[in-house]
């Protein structure tokens, strides 16, 4: 199976099992919005408990926040986004299909090095065990020649960024030949600016009416809280403000189903620190936010690091965590050190004093900032395609089985009777009721147990317990593990502690202590 037919059957998974819908379907849907079904909400609401208690209550010098989506207009231009926040876009005259300038030039730099891979890998075969990459890659004359086209694209492209130079975009497209891959023509229009927030009206009459936006950030909310929280928490320096929200980008590409959406949550963490403090701490939380990652069990060499080109106008630093998504490597997580810059605006653009007054020196400063951001939504596809697997079992038969990390799994226990009579589904209600208190359980009698645990394993429930003949005898229920399918006898009184052990938050949050 490619990577692409993959990603087509975790879509259809998706919606299938109940995790995402596109939104208003029945009128047949809305670019780049998705709603979170029955089992997706339950999963999105694990990953948010996973990064609320590992950042907020196992530090204790962050706190939460929740401030509103709508922001006083002179925010933004504080903040810059009125004025830059925007991509640079392109259009094919052919296939009539508009694109990201960057991504393009970005895609073809990626594909030069998957071409010197590839001629790695054929030496590497060709030569066997005497092989030296290091050599082959600085002497191979086909190898040099890509990696010098690709270097000279790659200097041209970050100058052309930082100047916001669009000819010039324009052109290294134009020499590198990129072609668009729906109508394979290279009739390309002009590089154009376009802003992505949306606005709307505040007020009753139109002509009372401000011009608002919806956030495209949650950060600037933690930004304009700063001194409230500081102040009414008694919070010292270095201290962080975390909060979870939605966030609009009127993105020009918005494909790749849940990976870039014009609606989306983020999850974000400001660290407010000593002026000269920041890149300590940004390498202290860049290597944290990687552990985070990490601990979920999905394979470290699925993750990489990758170091910004170009700095937004407000970073001295940037990096990204990017994940290797069944369409290759791509960001999940940003973290930035920010400087002062959005502090030292909003004091600018609203006349009050933004400063910490700091007991240790008795000055009073901007502090700089450390943020970690991440998608929710990239987080959630993260997790399903990291976790999406189709088995063969030695008797022929397949699965398909989400191998959720059981704490952030949807459901963590279905209770099956075997038969619905005799007395099993009493029973099994009695198990539900003495787990529904802790964790989400699931009752289930419908159709025979194998499919039962089928659809439990396409769910990705950790745990099945079925009760039996045996079970209105002594008391005792099989348990039955997701991943390895094994099943065990355990008496009904300890079930409790089991699925405690195994499904709770704990178990994450241990890793990271
Ligand atoms: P990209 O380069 O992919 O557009 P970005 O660098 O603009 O992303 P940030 O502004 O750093 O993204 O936002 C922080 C995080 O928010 C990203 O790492 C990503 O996980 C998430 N995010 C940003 N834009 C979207 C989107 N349109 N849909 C879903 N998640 C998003």
């Amino acid at each position: 199976m490619t990577q692409e037919e993959l990603f087509k059957k975790l879509v259809a998974h998706c919606k299938e099992y109940g995790f995402v819908f596109p939104s208003s379907e029945i009128y047949d849907g809305l670019g780049a919005v998705y709603d979170y079904g029955q089992n997706g909400v339950e999963l999105k609401n694990n990953i948010k408990r996973y990064w609320w208690e590992s950042m907020v209550r196992l530090h204790e010098n962050i706190v939460g926040l929740d401030s509103a989506i709508f922001m006083h207009p002179r925010t933004w231009e504080a903040s810059g986004h009125v004025g830059a926040f925007n991509d640079p876009l392109i259009d094919n005259k052919d296939s009539k299909k508009r694109y990201r300038a960057d991504v393009l030039i970005e895609e073809w730099i990626e594909k030069q090095n998957e071409k010197i891979a590839k001629e790695v890998e054929k030496a590497r075969k060709r030569f066997g065990e005497t092989f030296d990459e290091v050599q082959y890659r600085t002497t191979s004359p086909r190898v040099m020649e890509v990696a010098a086209q690709r270097d000279a694209i790659h200097s041209r492209f970050v100058r052309a960024l930082s100047e916001s130079n669009l000819d010039e975009l324009r052109q290294i497209i134009v020499d590198c030949e990129i072609a668009d891959p729906i109508s394979g023509t290279r009739n390309w229009t002009e590089v154009r600016q376009f802003n992505l927030m949306f606005s709307t009206q505040m007020g009753s009459t139109a002509e009372g009416a401000n011009t608002i936006y919806l956030r495209p950030e949650t950060a600037q909310g933690i930004f304009v809280n700063f001194l409230n929280v500081q102040k009414t928490g008694r919070m010292k320096l270095p201290f962080g403000i975390a909060q979870i929200g939605k966030a609009f980008r009127n993105e020009i590409v918005a494909r790749q189903f849940i990976f870039r959406m014009r609606e989306f949550e983020q999850m974000e963490m400001q660290f407010f620190v000593r002026p000269g403090d920041e890149m300590r701490w940004y390498d202290h939380w860049r290597e944290w936010r990687m552990k985070w990652h990490r601990s979920l069990g999905f394979g470290a060499d699925n993750y990489r690091f990758h170091d910004h080109d170009k700095l937004a106008h407000y970073a001295n630093a940037a990096a990204d965590i990017e994940f290797n998504f069944p369409f290759g490597f791509k960001e999940v997580e940003g973290i930035h050190s920010r400087t002062d810059f959005d502090l030292s605006r909003h004091q600018e653009f609203s006349g009050k004093k933004l400063q910490y007054f700091d007991p240790e020196s008795g000055e009073s400063y901007v502090p700089y900032v450390v943020e970690t951001s991440i998608g929710l939504d990239r987080m959630f596809l993260q997790v399903l395609s990291a976790a999406y697997v189709e088995e063969v079992l030695e008797n022929g038969e397949e699965r398909t089985v989400l191998r959720f990390p059981a704490p952030l799994a949807p459901v963590k226990v279905a209770v099956l009777p075997l038969v619905k009579k005799d007395g099993m589904p009493e029973v099994a209600r009695e198990i539900v009721d003495a787990l529904k208190y802790d964790h989400n359980v699931t009752y289930d009698e419908k159709d025979s147990v194998g499919k039962r645990y089928r659809r439990q394993d396409a769910l990705g429930t950790p745990l099945c317990v079925t009760v039996d003949g045996q079970t209105l005898e002594d008391r005792t229920v099989t348990i039955r593990h997701r991943d390895t399918m094994q099943q065990e006898r355990v008496a009904i009184d300890v079930l409790p502690r089991i699925v405690d052990e195994i499904c709770s938050m704990r178990s994450l949050l241990k890793n990271l202590a």
